[in-house]
Protein backbone atom coordinates (compact mmCIF):
# COMPACT_ATOMS: atom_id res chain seq x y z
CA UNK A 1 0.00 0.00 0.00
CA UNK A 2 1.36 3.60 -0.78
CA UNK A 3 2.68 5.68 2.01
CA UNK A 4 0.12 8.10 4.01
CA UNK A 5 2.83 11.31 4.35
CA UNK A 6 1.50 13.83 6.77
CA UNK A 7 2.37 16.70 5.67
CA UNK A 8 2.23 20.78 7.21
CA UNK A 9 0.88 22.67 4.91
CA UNK A 10 1.61 26.89 4.98
CA UNK A 11 -0.04 28.47 2.40
CA UNK A 12 1.30 32.23 3.91
CA UNK A 13 0.52 35.78 2.85
CA UNK A 14 0.07 37.63 -0.85
CA UNK A 15 0.45 35.44 -3.74
CA UNK A 16 1.11 32.21 -1.35
CA UNK A 17 -1.96 30.82 -0.84
CA UNK A 18 -2.52 30.42 -5.06
CA UNK A 19 0.82 28.98 -5.27
CA UNK A 20 0.44 26.54 -2.76
CA UNK A 21 -3.33 25.60 -4.21
CA UNK A 22 -1.52 24.97 -7.52
CA UNK A 23 0.72 23.41 -6.09
CA UNK A 24 -1.37 21.02 -3.55
CA UNK A 25 -3.11 19.60 -6.85
CA UNK A 26 -0.20 18.66 -8.82
CA UNK A 27 1.40 17.17 -5.53
CA UNK A 28 -1.85 14.92 -5.03
CA UNK A 29 -1.97 14.54 -8.66
CA UNK A 30 1.29 12.47 -8.61
CA UNK A 31 -0.95 9.83 -7.19
CA UNK A 32 1.47 9.76 -4.41
CA UNK A 33 -0.61 10.35 -0.73
CA UNK A 34 -0.88 13.31 1.81
CA UNK A 35 -3.13 14.32 4.95
CA UNK A 36 -2.17 18.18 4.97
CA UNK A 37 -2.31 19.79 8.46
CA UNK A 38 -3.39 23.08 7.31
CA UNK A 39 -1.19 25.93 9.33
CA UNK A 40 -1.76 29.47 9.26
CA UNK A 41 0.96 32.44 10.10
CA UNK A 42 2.16 35.91 8.75
CA UNK A 43 -0.76 38.42 8.32
CA UNK A 44 -3.83 36.60 8.89
CA UNK A 45 -2.09 34.62 11.76
CA UNK A 46 -1.78 37.94 13.10
CA UNK A 47 -5.53 39.11 12.76
CA UNK A 48 -6.55 35.44 14.17
CA UNK A 49 -4.33 34.38 17.48
CA UNK A 50 -2.78 37.92 17.44
CA UNK A 51 0.79 36.45 16.38
CA UNK A 52 2.37 35.95 13.30
CA UNK A 53 3.78 32.40 14.87
CA UNK A 54 1.32 30.70 16.84
CA UNK A 55 2.30 27.52 18.55
CA UNK A 56 0.40 25.27 16.96
CA UNK A 57 1.97 25.33 13.44
CA UNK A 58 5.42 24.61 15.39
CA UNK A 59 3.97 21.49 17.00
CA UNK A 60 2.42 20.87 13.96
CA UNK A 61 5.52 20.58 12.20
CA UNK A 62 7.82 19.34 14.71
CA UNK A 63 4.84 16.51 14.85
CA UNK A 64 4.90 15.85 11.07
CA UNK A 65 8.68 16.89 10.49
CA UNK A 66 7.92 18.12 6.93
CA UNK A 67 6.30 21.20 5.85
CA UNK A 68 5.54 22.68 2.67
CA UNK A 69 5.51 26.40 3.03
CA UNK A 70 4.27 29.62 1.00
CA UNK A 71 6.23 32.66 1.34
CA UNK A 72 5.37 34.88 4.75
CA UNK A 73 5.35 38.92 4.06
CA UNK A 74 7.83 40.55 6.63
CA UNK A 75 6.76 44.31 7.16
CA UNK A 76 10.56 46.37 7.08
CA UNK A 77 11.86 48.60 9.72
CA UNK A 78 8.01 48.00 11.89
CA UNK A 79 6.04 45.50 12.84
CA UNK A 80 6.72 41.83 13.91
CA UNK A 81 10.39 40.14 13.15
CA UNK A 82 10.46 37.67 10.15
CA UNK A 83 7.83 34.49 10.58
CA UNK A 84 10.78 33.03 8.11
CA UNK A 85 13.93 33.81 10.25
CA UNK A 86 11.97 32.65 13.51
CA UNK A 87 10.81 29.28 11.72
CA UNK A 88 14.06 28.41 10.89
CA UNK A 89 15.59 29.42 14.25
CA UNK A 90 13.39 27.55 16.57
CA UNK A 91 13.03 24.40 13.83
CA UNK A 92 17.14 24.76 13.53
CA UNK A 93 16.67 24.73 10.19
CA UNK A 94 20.21 25.26 9.47
CA UNK A 95 20.56 24.61 5.97
CA UNK A 96 19.16 26.38 3.14
CA UNK A 97 19.22 24.61 -0.22
CA UNK A 98 18.17 26.18 -3.22
CA UNK A 99 18.63 24.29 -6.71
CA UNK A 100 18.98 26.71 -9.40
CA UNK A 101 18.86 24.94 -13.06
CA UNK A 102 17.76 25.85 -16.47
CA UNK A 103 14.78 24.36 -18.02
CA UNK A 104 14.65 24.53 -21.69
CA UNK A 105 12.17 26.68 -23.00
CA UNK A 106 12.67 29.37 -20.14
CA UNK A 107 13.78 32.49 -21.47
CA UNK A 108 17.59 33.32 -20.09
CA UNK A 109 20.50 34.49 -21.42
CA UNK A 110 22.28 31.70 -20.05
CA UNK A 111 21.64 28.01 -21.27
CA UNK A 112 23.35 25.01 -18.85
CA UNK A 113 22.98 26.20 -15.73
CA UNK A 114 22.85 23.69 -12.68
CA UNK A 115 24.05 25.40 -9.93
CA UNK A 116 22.96 23.80 -6.60
CA UNK A 117 23.16 27.04 -3.12
CA UNK A 118 23.94 26.11 0.00
CA UNK A 119 22.95 28.63 2.38
CA UNK A 120 23.90 28.62 6.21
CA UNK A 121 20.49 29.65 7.91
CA UNK A 122 20.78 30.33 11.14
CA UNK A 123 23.54 32.70 12.46
CA UNK A 124 25.85 35.69 10.31
CA UNK A 125 23.70 39.13 10.73
CA UNK A 126 20.41 37.11 10.75
CA UNK A 127 21.44 36.23 14.42
CA UNK A 128 18.66 39.21 15.52
CA UNK A 129 21.56 40.65 17.82
CA UNK A 130 20.74 43.88 17.04
CA UNK A 131 21.22 47.25 18.80
CA UNK A 132 18.91 50.58 18.12
CA UNK A 133 20.88 54.12 17.69
CA UNK A 134 20.20 55.99 21.32
CA UNK A 135 19.19 53.19 23.42
CA UNK A 136 21.61 51.89 26.66
CA UNK A 137 22.56 48.54 25.18
CA UNK A 138 23.70 50.79 21.84
CA UNK A 139 25.74 53.20 24.44
CA UNK A 140 27.12 50.41 26.43
CA UNK A 141 27.97 48.61 23.18
CA UNK A 142 29.90 51.59 22.11
CA UNK A 143 32.33 52.08 25.31
CA UNK A 144 32.53 48.27 24.95
CA UNK A 145 34.20 49.01 21.30
CA UNK A 146 35.94 51.32 22.88
CA UNK A 147 37.53 50.17 26.07
CA UNK A 148 38.48 46.91 23.92
CA UNK A 149 39.98 48.49 20.63
CA UNK A 150 40.11 51.97 21.13
CA UNK A 151 37.79 52.24 18.50
CA UNK A 152 35.08 55.78 18.56
CA UNK A 153 32.42 54.37 17.27
CA UNK A 154 29.55 57.45 16.83
CA UNK A 155 27.38 57.85 19.25
CA UNK A 156 24.33 58.00 16.73
CA UNK A 157 25.52 54.06 15.66
CA UNK A 158 22.55 51.46 15.47
CA UNK A 159 24.20 47.98 15.33
CA UNK A 160 23.91 44.55 13.82
CA UNK A 161 25.92 41.79 15.62
CA UNK A 162 27.63 39.16 12.48
CA UNK A 163 28.54 36.07 14.08
CA UNK A 164 29.26 32.52 13.08
CA UNK A 165 30.23 29.81 15.41
CA UNK A 166 32.47 26.93 14.20
CA UNK A 167 29.52 24.24 15.12
CA UNK A 168 27.29 26.36 12.92
CA UNK A 169 29.79 26.18 9.76
CA UNK A 170 30.85 22.81 9.96
CA UNK A 171 27.21 21.22 10.07
CA UNK A 172 26.37 23.54 6.66
CA UNK A 173 29.72 23.01 5.06
CA UNK A 174 29.51 19.88 6.14
CA UNK A 175 26.14 19.06 4.26
CA UNK A 176 27.36 20.80 1.16
CA UNK A 177 30.01 18.08 0.88
CA UNK A 178 27.44 15.30 1.92
CA UNK A 179 24.98 16.69 -0.83
CA UNK A 180 27.66 17.00 -3.52
CA UNK A 181 29.14 13.33 -2.52
CA UNK A 182 25.34 11.83 -2.72
CA UNK A 183 24.07 13.68 -5.73
CA UNK A 184 27.27 12.72 -8.19
CA UNK A 185 28.59 16.95 -7.92
CA UNK A 186 31.92 17.73 -8.77
CA UNK A 187 32.83 20.53 -6.79
CA UNK A 188 32.03 22.38 -3.70
CA UNK A 189 32.63 25.84 -3.69
CA UNK A 190 32.80 27.89 -0.88
CA UNK A 191 32.24 31.92 -0.70
CA UNK A 192 33.21 34.22 1.87
CA UNK A 193 35.15 38.24 2.78
CA UNK A 194 37.31 36.33 4.76
CA UNK A 195 40.54 38.83 3.64
CA UNK A 196 38.02 41.68 5.47
CA UNK A 197 36.30 39.35 7.67
CA UNK A 198 38.96 37.55 9.90
CA UNK A 199 36.86 35.99 12.77
CA UNK A 200 33.33 35.56 11.63
CA UNK A 201 33.73 34.71 7.62
CA UNK A 202 37.78 33.76 8.25
CA UNK A 203 36.06 31.13 10.74
CA UNK A 204 33.83 30.19 7.83
CA UNK A 205 36.17 29.37 5.55
CA UNK A 206 38.90 27.78 8.06
CA UNK A 207 36.28 24.94 9.00
CA UNK A 208 35.09 24.35 5.08
CA UNK A 209 38.89 23.84 4.16
CA UNK A 210 39.50 21.32 7.08
CA UNK A 211 36.35 19.21 6.06
CA UNK A 212 37.46 19.77 2.51
CA UNK A 213 40.79 17.08 3.45
CA UNK A 214 37.20 14.38 3.93
CA UNK A 215 36.07 14.86 0.84
CA UNK A 216 39.36 14.11 -1.55
CA UNK A 217 37.04 12.83 -4.47
CA UNK A 218 35.40 16.40 -4.39
CA UNK A 219 36.98 19.38 -5.89
CA UNK A 220 36.67 22.20 -3.04
CA UNK A 221 37.62 25.73 -4.24
CA UNK A 222 37.50 28.80 -1.95
CA UNK A 223 36.32 32.42 -3.51
CA UNK A 224 35.65 36.12 -2.26
CA UNK A 225 32.12 36.73 -2.52
CA UNK A 226 33.06 39.45 -5.04
CA UNK A 227 34.71 37.53 -7.41
CA UNK A 228 32.21 34.36 -7.14
CA UNK A 229 29.35 36.67 -8.25
CA UNK A 230 31.53 38.10 -11.18
CA UNK A 231 32.35 34.83 -12.08
CA UNK A 232 28.57 33.90 -12.15
CA UNK A 233 27.49 36.54 -14.38
CA UNK A 234 30.59 35.46 -16.67
CA UNK A 235 30.71 32.24 -16.68
CA UNK A 236 27.69 30.73 -14.23
CA UNK A 237 28.34 26.89 -16.09
CA UNK A 238 31.51 26.63 -13.75
CA UNK A 239 30.11 26.28 -10.44
CA UNK A 240 28.50 23.25 -9.62
CA UNK A 241 27.73 23.36 -5.45
CA UNK A 242 27.82 26.66 -3.82
CA UNK A 243 28.53 26.91 0.39
CA UNK A 244 28.42 30.14 2.04
CA UNK A 245 26.90 32.15 5.00
CA UNK A 246 23.83 33.66 5.56
CA UNK A 247 23.32 37.19 4.32
CA UNK A 248 25.89 36.10 1.14
CA UNK A 249 23.70 32.90 0.61
CA UNK A 250 20.47 35.62 0.52
CA UNK A 251 22.02 37.47 -2.13
CA UNK A 252 23.40 34.47 -4.44
CA UNK A 253 20.74 32.66 -4.26
CA UNK A 254 18.59 35.03 -5.90
CA UNK A 255 21.26 35.99 -8.12
CA UNK A 256 21.61 32.29 -9.70
CA UNK A 257 17.52 32.31 -9.71
CA UNK A 258 18.09 35.54 -12.09
CA UNK A 259 20.78 33.07 -14.21
CA UNK A 260 18.34 30.25 -15.01
CA UNK A 261 15.03 32.95 -15.26
CA UNK A 262 13.54 34.13 -12.07
CA UNK A 263 11.96 33.86 -9.13
CA UNK A 264 9.18 31.91 -11.03
CA UNK A 265 11.15 28.77 -11.14
CA UNK A 266 13.59 28.77 -8.07
CA UNK A 267 12.82 26.31 -5.32
CA UNK A 268 13.80 26.02 -2.13
CA UNK A 269 13.99 23.97 0.97
CA UNK A 270 14.90 24.35 4.73
CA UNK A 271 16.42 21.70 6.24
CA UNK A 272 17.59 21.03 10.21
CA UNK A 273 18.63 17.25 11.14
CA UNK A 274 14.94 15.60 11.34
CA UNK A 275 13.14 18.67 10.01
CA UNK A 276 12.27 20.11 6.19
CA UNK A 277 10.43 22.89 5.12
CA UNK A 278 9.99 22.84 1.58
CA UNK A 279 8.96 26.97 0.04
CA UNK A 280 9.84 28.90 -2.95
CA UNK A 281 12.56 31.34 -3.12
CA UNK A 282 10.38 34.03 -3.77
CA UNK A 283 8.34 36.01 -1.37
CA UNK A 284 5.23 37.15 -1.13
CA UNK A 285 4.30 39.80 -3.82
CA UNK A 286 1.83 41.18 -2.02
CA UNK A 287 0.80 43.39 -5.51
CA UNK A 288 0.14 40.59 -7.10
CA UNK A 289 -1.95 38.67 -4.34
CA UNK A 290 -5.38 37.40 -5.53
CA UNK A 291 -4.67 38.32 -9.31
CA UNK A 292 -4.04 34.67 -10.53
CA UNK A 293 -0.99 35.72 -12.14
CA UNK A 294 1.72 34.72 -10.50
CA UNK A 295 4.04 31.69 -11.43
CA UNK A 296 3.35 28.31 -9.28
CA UNK A 297 6.21 26.66 -10.69
CA UNK A 298 8.63 27.93 -8.01
CA UNK A 299 6.41 26.12 -5.41
CA UNK A 300 5.66 23.40 -7.55
CA UNK A 301 9.36 22.15 -8.32
CA UNK A 302 9.69 22.77 -4.07
CA UNK A 303 7.10 20.40 -3.92
CA UNK A 304 9.36 18.27 -6.06
CA UNK A 305 12.08 18.44 -3.95
CA UNK A 306 9.59 17.47 -0.85
CA UNK A 307 8.73 14.49 -2.84
CA UNK A 308 12.12 13.47 -3.06
CA UNK A 309 12.65 13.88 0.40
CA UNK A 310 9.73 11.29 1.44
CA UNK A 311 11.37 8.65 -0.83
CA UNK A 312 8.59 8.93 -3.59
CA UNK A 313 11.55 9.47 -6.15
CA UNK A 314 8.57 8.20 -9.17
CA UNK A 315 6.24 10.68 -8.14
CA UNK A 316 9.45 13.48 -8.03
CA UNK A 317 10.72 12.19 -11.99
CA UNK A 318 7.11 12.75 -13.43
CA UNK A 319 6.38 16.42 -11.53
CA UNK A 320 9.30 17.48 -12.68
CA UNK A 321 9.45 16.28 -16.29
CA UNK A 322 5.63 17.45 -16.48
CA UNK A 323 6.71 20.46 -15.34
CA UNK A 324 9.92 20.72 -17.56
CA UNK A 325 7.15 20.10 -20.68
CA UNK A 326 4.76 22.92 -19.79
CA UNK A 327 7.59 25.23 -19.84
CA UNK A 328 9.08 23.78 -23.05
CA UNK A 329 5.96 23.77 -24.81
CA UNK A 330 5.68 27.67 -23.79
CA UNK A 331 1.50 27.75 -24.41
CA UNK A 332 0.53 27.28 -21.01
CA UNK A 333 2.89 29.90 -18.68
CA UNK A 334 3.06 32.68 -16.81
CA UNK A 335 3.85 35.80 -17.82
CA UNK A 336 7.40 35.66 -16.94
CA UNK A 337 8.22 32.77 -18.83
CA UNK A 338 6.70 34.44 -22.22
CA UNK A 339 10.03 35.96 -24.06
CA UNK A 340 8.05 39.08 -24.14
CA UNK A 341 6.50 39.51 -20.57
CA UNK A 342 3.31 41.11 -20.72
CA UNK A 343 2.48 40.41 -24.01
CA UNK A 344 -1.01 39.32 -23.32
CA UNK A 345 -0.38 35.83 -24.08
CA UNK A 346 0.34 34.31 -20.24
CA UNK A 347 -2.10 31.83 -18.97
CA UNK A 348 -2.89 32.10 -14.91
CA UNK A 349 -1.69 30.36 -11.93
CA UNK A 350 -4.49 27.77 -11.88
CA UNK A 351 -4.12 27.06 -15.40
CA UNK A 352 -0.85 26.36 -15.07
CA UNK A 353 -1.38 23.67 -12.52
CA UNK A 354 -4.28 22.55 -14.67
CA UNK A 355 -1.81 22.00 -17.57
CA UNK A 356 0.99 20.33 -15.64
CA UNK A 357 -2.18 17.94 -14.45
CA UNK A 358 -2.91 17.24 -17.95
CA UNK A 359 0.93 16.37 -18.43
CA UNK A 360 1.58 14.25 -15.48
CA UNK A 361 -0.89 12.09 -17.24
CA UNK A 362 1.00 12.28 -20.32
CA UNK A 363 4.12 11.53 -19.11
CA UNK A 364 2.93 8.49 -17.13
CA UNK A 365 6.19 7.11 -15.09
CA UNK A 366 9.41 9.53 -15.89
P1 LIG B 1 9.08 38.94 -3.93
O1 LIG B 1 9.85 37.71 -4.24
O2 LIG B 1 7.82 38.77 -3.19
O3 LIG B 1 8.70 39.66 -5.29
C1 LIG B 1 9.61 40.42 -6.09
C2 LIG B 1 9.13 40.35 -7.53
O4 LIG B 1 9.50 39.09 -8.08
C3 LIG B 1 7.63 40.43 -7.71
O5 LIG B 1 7.15 41.75 -7.75
C4 LIG B 1 7.44 39.70 -9.02
O6 LIG B 1 7.72 40.57 -10.09
C5 LIG B 1 8.51 38.63 -8.98
N1 LIG B 1 7.96 37.35 -8.48
C6 LIG B 1 8.00 36.87 -7.22
N2 LIG B 1 7.43 35.66 -7.16
C7 LIG B 1 7.02 35.38 -8.41
C8 LIG B 1 6.34 34.27 -9.00
N3 LIG B 1 5.97 33.20 -8.29
N4 LIG B 1 6.07 34.31 -10.32
C9 LIG B 1 6.43 35.37 -11.05
N5 LIG B 1 7.08 36.44 -10.57
C10 LIG B 1 7.36 36.45 -9.27
O7 LIG B 1 10.08 39.91 -3.17
P2 LIG B 1 9.78 41.25 -2.34
O8 LIG B 1 8.82 42.10 -3.08
O9 LIG B 1 11.12 41.77 -2.00
O10 LIG B 1 9.11 40.72 -1.00
C11 LIG B 1 7.72 40.75 -0.73
C12 LIG B 1 7.51 40.22 0.66
O11 LIG B 1 7.88 38.85 0.75
C13 LIG B 1 8.35 40.94 1.72
O12 LIG B 1 7.55 41.15 2.87
C14 LIG B 1 9.47 39.97 2.02
O13 LIG B 1 9.97 40.11 3.32
C15 LIG B 1 8.76 38.64 1.85
N6 LIG B 1 9.65 37.50 1.54
C16 LIG B 1 9.30 36.32 2.09
C17 LIG B 1 10.06 35.20 1.79
C18 LIG B 1 9.65 33.89 2.42
O14 LIG B 1 8.56 33.79 2.97
N7 LIG B 1 10.48 32.86 2.36
C19 LIG B 1 11.13 35.28 0.92
C20 LIG B 1 11.43 36.51 0.33
C21 LIG B 1 10.68 37.63 0.65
Amino acid sequence: MAALHKVTLIPGDGIGPEVTKATKRVLEATGAQFQWDLAIIGDSAQDMFSTPLPDYVIKSIKRNKVALKGPVTTPVGTGFRSVNVALRKILDLYVCLRPCKTYPGVPTVYQNVDIVVVRENTEDLYCGIEFAKGTPEATRFIDFIFDTTEEKVRKDSGFSVKMISETGARRVTKFAFEYARANKRKKVSCAHKANILKFSDGLFLAVARDLAKDYPDIEFEDIVIDTLCMRLVRNPQQFDVIVLPNLYGDFVSELCAGLVGGLGVAPGANLGDDVAVFEPTHGSAPKYAGLNKVNPMAMMLSGVMMLHHLGEKKAADRLEKAIATVIIEGKNVTHDLKPNPGNGKAVGTSQVADAVIEKLMEVGDA
